[in-house]
């Protein structure tokens, strides 16, 4: 079985959220289970690389080149061209950058001979790659990975003329007036997944559908939902390279050092329990009642790293209290120090297709505050349910107030480390989850 696994993010190359993560996780599992995979994605400008050059295509009239690398064992096909390769991932006219990967992905194939049988799709920059197989009259199997149902590749009908796409092809990208790549990707895949159980289950009614309920309704019988792993080389407290001090579930009490050296760093000098918060600063993230709960909250600290909306970063940095630390920056070394150090992590998410925040979180033995839907709702009890964090249900910033003070009162009356010991040994790693994919590619190769 060959599998090309298309995506526009890989961690380490190239990661903006959790979508480089999993690229950069899951097609290495997948190969430890014995799958011919390879990835494909933009040879992005600042991917610093030795990439050897393989090939070279020309596609409608643009030059195409072809590179390779090797990440362990892993093949990754990068594809350079002036338009398509820019010096970040987003925000360069997207909707025709997508495009043009999404069809070269298909001549790249080609032409580098892979003998593909499945192209694992991620999200709506590759969601035409199985319409231009079909356009293009390559019969390829198709997984399409929904990362996050809000992003969609939704744009004016006016684009239309520039994607390519015959007129009789037309109905397949057009959903509500406007053309829509994921709804292309959802109606042309042969399995649809997304990265939790409860995300898949959500995304058929109005509240989580984003306007796409009634496509995946129609769909519904190819759609699954398949939980995220963390790549256990990269998030391991024990050999992580960024953080002060490594430690195990065995060796618990060498985690304080971690957290005396963030309170150093943040200029606490006191015993209140840390609370983090590492992620993109937009309204999934539950950053508005995260900040109507923190002004109310005194007996704890909070450090907070994200980028994103310029409102939430003002919103943010508006909080004038000692006890608030927020650092608007994208930093990887500081996010593996806060996961390591932190006592609790917030998602207070108002919606969340997996979350790896919270499971990050709990490999390095920091107990989650999460609130109760998607990836959240499959990964954390409720330790009054006999589970390993702090749930909360309603979206508002009373119930994730008091979910805070729950954990504070925690922190304060219980043996903090033996529940942190507990949720060491939990395993979020790619295990089984790879395993189901795995399962899904072979029951579409036999259809
Ligand atoms: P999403 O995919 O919606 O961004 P996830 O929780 O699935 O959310 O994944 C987020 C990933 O991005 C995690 O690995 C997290 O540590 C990382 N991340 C988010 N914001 C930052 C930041 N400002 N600095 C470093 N890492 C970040």
């Amino acid at each position: 079985m060959r599998v090309l696994f298309a995506s526009v993010e890989m961690y380490p190359l190239a990661k903006v959220g959790g979508l480089g993560d999993v690229a950069g996780s899951l097609p290495k599992h997948l190969k430890k289970l014995g799958v011919d995979i390879s990835v494909i994605m933009p040879y992005h400008l600042f991917i610093d690389v030795d990439a050897k050059y393989e090939t070279s295509f020309k596609m409608d009239g643009k030059e195409f080149q072809i590179y390779s690398h090797k990440i362990n064992d892993l093949p990754v096909y990068l594809i350079k061209n002036d338009f398509l390769s820019r010096d970040r991932v987003y925000g360069y006219e997207d909707h025709i950058r997508w495009a043009i990967f999404s069809k070269a992905v298909i001549y790249a194939a080609e032409k580098l001979g892979l003998n593909v049988d499945i192209i694992h799709c991620n999200d709506w920059m590759t969601g035409l790659i199985p319409l231009y197989a079909r356009i293009l009259g390559k019969e390829y199997k198709f997984v399409l990975t929904i990362h996050n149902l809000k992003h969609q590749g939704s744009f004016e009908s006016q684009i239309f003329p520039h994607l390519g796409i015959p007129e009789d092809y037309r109905n397949l990208v057009i959903w509500r007036g406007k053309i829509n790549y994921m709804k292309a990707g959802i109606v042309l895949a042969d399995r649809v997944n997304t990265v939790s159980p409860t995300y898949a289950k959500e995304i058929l009614s109005e509240e989580f559908g984003e306007g796409l309920e009634e496509i995946l309704r129609e769909n519904s019988h190819k759609l699954v939902g398949i939980l995220n792993g963390i790549d256990y080389d990269v998030w391991n407290p024990e050999k992580d390279k960024y953080i002060f001090e490594n430690y195990s579930a065995k060796s618990i009490e060498k985690r304080k050092k971690n957290t005396e050296k963030m309170k150093e760093f943040l200029g606490i000098d006191d015993d209140k329990p840390l609370f983090g918060f590492v992620a993109r600063l937009v309204e999934q993230k539950g950053v508005d009642i995260l900040v109507e709960s923190i002004k109310k909250i005194d007996d704890a600290h909070f450090v907070i790293l994200g980028t994103g909306r310029k409102y939430l970063e003002d919103l943010l940095l508006g909080i004038k209290k000692d006890n608030v630390h927020p650092i608007i920056k994208y930093d990887e070394v500081l996010a593996h120090r806060i996961y390591a150090s932190v006592d609790f992590f917030l998602m207070p998410s108002k919606f969340e297709p997996c979350g790896l925040g919270q499971l990050i979180a709990m490999r390095y033995g920091t107990i989650p505050v999460v609130r109760k839907t998607g990836g959240l709702a499959d990964t954390v009890k409720d330790i009054n349910e006999g589970g390993w964090g702090f749930v909360f249900s309603e979206y508002s910033s009373e119930a994730l107030t008091n979910a805070i003070e729950r954990a504070i009162e925690f922190y304060r009356s219980e043996n903090v480390d033996s529940l942190r010991i507990r949720i060491m040994r939990m395993d979020f790693s790619w295990n089984s989850s790879a395993k189901e994919y795995l399962n899904l590619y072979k029951e579409i190769i036999s259809l």
